[in-house]
């Protein structure tokens, strides 16, 4: 404030009176404008820093999602802003109590950070003031009018002065027409403190707090709009978590139902198919007929079994007719369609081309998927070959049952004891054997045997049944009395569908007398053949005895009729060696007979000693090649390692003199003669090879028979005996004999004798 002081001349006090007040005037003027703007700058200034703080809050508070962090800084701020000694922000609870729950204070100044306010120092009906925008401002709190028990309140906290704005907030609730109402409420106070003086409040000051607790109240919106979002988030991220569970079971679920149902595709196709194979397949006639008594299936047997082709009879009446009433004057057709199954009707019915068939029909409802009756669907087997083959079986049955002769039916095993079972016997096996079927049903057939029953016979029935095979035997079996009978019976096998033997069929017969009868036969017709045999024999030997018999006689009457003959020294021992050889011949004739007479009378002699057989052999050719002359060359060769053997060596110089002898006698034209011993583990081979005539293939088979000659033999001399004695000494031996024989090339007789230890 200027004061304005004595003019010091006063004469001119005047014009200088006025040109002072001039003067003066624009000082004051100046001083004033100074001051106005000094002010002015000093609100712009405020203004600016004021403008900075909100700006500054408000930047924090977006950027800034932390509510602490927003409110610490408001109150740092509003404290540095307006130099107030406490600036903290108070939290009004539900209950009407509070706490401050931010504060910047300067010391030495007590703390209210984390009191609770009691009610009564902030009354209710501050509530209703403050919720509707109101601020309080206290200059001095020793002066103005407050309630005393708040005055006592702050003052413990050494509050002087105090500035109070309200932090307001909105309840947002959605009415039953899901409008959106909204009211205020108080939710706090952003409270200055002077400590230090009371404080006048600048209105730009209470502005200022007004503004900050608005940006408050936006922070403290935006950071419970931040956590209901974050809430929100997070039971969106909860629903959708659980709502992508549900989908992965549903998913879950829904892939096994879709398994599950193609499972059950590929199951229905499969029974499809197999239902449809079984019905192509099936060997009995399948129809399927509809309400209408139309064809809808007719498979392959059918086609077979009637005549007519699926294409034939498809939607049409079926040509088998089920319509034609049965034996309780129902039809099949009828029936079936009201329900009722068939499993086994004999009908006969006409096939295609006419002729009758025997058939066995089972039929039975079709339903269709809601359970009514749709159609039928038949099976049917041709019995007419069974109802043939049941007639063949009667008619056989009676023969069966009627023949003469026994027949037996029995298991078809066991072949050893105690023999298979019998299983049916005939009325002939009673009359026959005596014994009723109830004495020998299950009981078997090796009853009937005893002493007398041909063992030998036994043994070829057991070979034949060891192999399934059929087999004849005549044999004596005992009647249930006793009595002896002979028994021819045949044992045939039978066998099942698979080949399988299942049973024996013994057709018997008492051949008792038919016996007899054929054994007289036999012998009459042995001693018959005996009696020609013996004459045969007979009258070749004497054939045989009579040609060196004339030749002798020949040789003694020329020798006695002729003087010259008898004289002539010559010709007399021409004659006698002829006499002699015809003797000579003569004896080995009545020796080859003799032979094989007592071979075949069982009396030839036979003593077996052990015998050094390739010393022998080969001594037996060193004398023979004295004999034999030159013309033949003899060999001799042993092979194997030689072992004493048994054998006669009389009989063996017969078998070596005569098929040595035949080997010379049958090279007319000379040659070589091996005669070759062979040592085998078991058996000892003797053969004789000569390149001689040969014998020709009819003659190989008789050249045993005695007297028999091959035809090839022209002039050369013999007998036909040699090899029917060389058979008989090696049959002594239990040996056996073998002819290799080409005409012209050469013939090879080998001997083989089994060694016996
Ligand atoms: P014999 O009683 O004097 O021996 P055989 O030689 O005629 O008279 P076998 O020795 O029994 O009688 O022979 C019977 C027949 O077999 C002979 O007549 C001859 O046809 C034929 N035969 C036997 N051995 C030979 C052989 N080595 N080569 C050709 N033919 C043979
Ligand atoms: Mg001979």
């Amino acid at each position: 404030m200027l004061i304005p002081l004595p003019h010091p001349f006063p004469w001119v006090a005047s014009d200088i009176a006025l040109g002072g007040l001039f003067l003066v005037g624009i000082y004051k003027y100046f001083n004033q404008e100074i001051a106005r703007r000094h002010r002015v700058e000093k609100e712009l200034r405020q203004q600016t820093e004021r403008e900075r703080l909100v700006h500054q809050i408000a930047q924090q508070i977006r950027q800034s999602l932390d509510l602490d962090e927003v409110m610490a800084t408001t109150v740092e701020e509003v404290q540095r802003f307006l130099q107030a000694d406490r600036v903290l922000i108070y939290r009004l609870w539900d209950n009407g109590t509070g706490c401050a729950i931010h504060e910047t204070l300067l010391p030495p100044y007590p703390t209210v950070l984390g009191q609770t306010f009691p009610e009564e120092v902030f009354p209710q009906e501050y509530h209703q003031a403050y919720s509707l925008g109101k601020t309080r401002t206290i200059t001095n709190v020793d002066q103005e009018d407050i309630e005393e028990c708040l005055a006592d309140f702050v003052k413990q906290f050494g509050v002087q002065a105090k500035l109070v704005v309200p932090i307001i907030q909105e309840y947002r609730e959605a009415d039953s027409q899901a409008a959106v109402n909204s009211h205020p409420y108080l939710w706090g106070l952003l409270i200055a403190h002077q400590c230090s003086h009371p404080r006048q409040w600048q209105g730009w000051e209470v502005d200022l707090m007004k503004q900050l607790a608005t940006q408050v109240a936006i922070a403290i919106q935006q950071s419970e709009l931040y956590h209901q979002l974050q809430q929100l988030n997070s039971q969106l991220e909860q629903r959708v978590q659980q709502r992508t569970a549900e989908l992965a079971t549903a998913n879950a679920s829904l892939r096994a139902e879709i398994v599950e149902r193609q499972r059950t595709e590929i199951a229905l196709r499969h029974t499809n198919e197999t239902l449809q194979a079984l019905v192509t397949a099936s060997p009995r006639a399948i129809l399927m007929l509809d309400l209408d008594g139309q064809v809808k299936i007719w498979n392959p047997a059918a086609e077979q079994m009637f005549g007519w082709t699926e294409a034939e009879v498809r939607d049409r009446p079926s040509p088998i007719r089920l319509d034609e009433p049965l034996e309780d004057c129902a039809t099949l057709q009828g029936s079936v369609l009201q329900g009722k199954t068939y499993t086994r009707v004999e009908l006969r019915r006409a096939k295609k081309d006419g002729t009758g068939v025997d058939l066995i029909f089972s039929a039975a409802p079709l339903l269709d998927t809601n359970g009514q009756i749709s159609g039928i669907v038949a099976v049917i087997a041709d019995i007419t070959e069974q109802k043939q083959q049941a007639e063949q079986l009667r008619l056989l049955q009676s023969v069966v049952v009627n023949t003469n002769d026994a027949v037996i039916i029995t298991e078809a095993e066991p072949i050893d004891e105690p023999g298979p079972r019998i299983l049916y016997v005939n009325e002939a096996f009673t009359r026959i054997t005596g014994y009723t079927p109830d004495e020998v049903l299950g009981k078997t057939p090796r009853i009937l045997q005893g002493p007398k029953t041909d063992r030998t016979e036994l043994q070829k029935i057991r070979t034949a049944l060891a192999r399934w095979e059929s087999v004849t035997v005549e044999v004596i079996n005992y009647r249930k009395d006793g009595l002896e009978f002979w028994n021819e019976f045949s044992l045939v096998p039978v066998a099942d569908a698979k080949g399988c033997y299942t049973h024996w069929i013994a057709v018997q017969r008492d051949t008792t007398a038919r016996k007899r009868a054929d054994e007289i036969r036999l012998s009459l017709e042995r001693e018959r053949e005996i009696s020609t045999l013996k004459t045969r024999f007979f009258s070749m030997a004497s054939h045989e005895f009579r040609t060196p018999l004339s030749t002798a006689l020949a040789a003694a009457q020329v020798l006695e009729n002729s003087q010259d003959e008898w004289h002539n020294t010559e010709k007399r021992l021409r004659n006698l060696r002829r006499i002699q050889d015809s003797v000579n011949n003569m004896v080995q004739l009545l020796d080859d007979i003799l032979t094989i007479n007592r071979a075949e009378a069982g009396n030839l002699a036979f003593n077996p000693k052990p015998l050094k057989l390739e010393r022998y052999c080969r001594h037996f050719v060193e004398e023979m090649r004295l004999s034999a002359g030159t013309h033949h060359i003899l060999t001799f060769t042993c092979q194997g390692k030689s072992y004493p053997i048994n054998l006669d060596e009389k009989l063996m110089h017969s078998i070596l003199s005569n098929l040595l002898s035949n080997a010379i006698k049958y090279s007319p034209q000379g040659g070589h003669i091996r005669l070759t011993l062979e040592f085998q583990p078991n058996t000892v081979l003797l053969s004789v090879q000569d390149e001689g005539i040969g014998i020709p293939l009819e003659d190989q088979q008789r050249l045993f028979e005695p007297f028999h000659r091959g035809k090839n033999v022209h002039t050369i001399p013999g007998t036909g005996l040699g090899l029917v004695v060389v058979k008989k000494c090696v049959e002594q031996h239990q040996g056996t004999i073998h002819i290799i024989s080409e005409v012209g090339i050469g013939t090879t007789l080998s001997i083989a004798i089994r060694r016996v230890i």
